[in-house]
């Protein structure tokens, strides 16, 4: 099943060929700071199903961590999409997606914001271990 994405402004079209090989909260600081967010739901896609569709001159991105690009709409802000620099996923904005998933596990636990408590059962990740065992299979 393919998924469908935009940005706030509409600029922005892009999809994904494949399902997400994993969906989660991530609670990184940085995700949080990004994103203005008590956390950022994202799915995690193989790199070669990600396409942009339309707007590639919209595209602006931040080196957020060493070797890791935030990607961000120039006209709205939107910050759709995240990818390390090998390209081993692109880590998609859910909340910008027509079709809906849901997420699985929660991670980054040990950066979450300190004011939020976790009140569902998905699992959750001190770090992003699991994850990476997950998408390494
Ligand atoms: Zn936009
Ligand atoms: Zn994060």
């Amino acid at each position: 099943m393919s998924h469908h994405g935009s940005c706030l402004c509409g600029g922005i079209k892009f999809e994904m060929s494949k399902a997400p090989a994993a969906v989660v909260n991530c609670h990184c600081s940085i995700c949080r700071d990004s994103h203005g967010a008590t956390f950022a739901t994202q799915g995690i896609f193989p790199a070669e199903s990600f396409s942009v569709k339309e707007g590639e001159d919209k595209i602006t991105e931040y080196e957020s961590s060493t070797d890791f690009f935030r990607v961000f709409c120039k006209s709205c802000g939107s910050h759709v999409v995240n990818y390390p620099r090998n390209r081993m996923f692109y880590s998609v904005a859910v909340n910008y997606l027509e079709e809906k998933i849901q997420p699985e596990m929660h991670i980054w636990v040990g950066s979450k914001a300190e004011w939020y408590n976790i009140n569902d059962s998905l699992p959750q990740d001190e770090k992003m271990d699991k994850l990476m065992a997950k998408l390494q299979g």
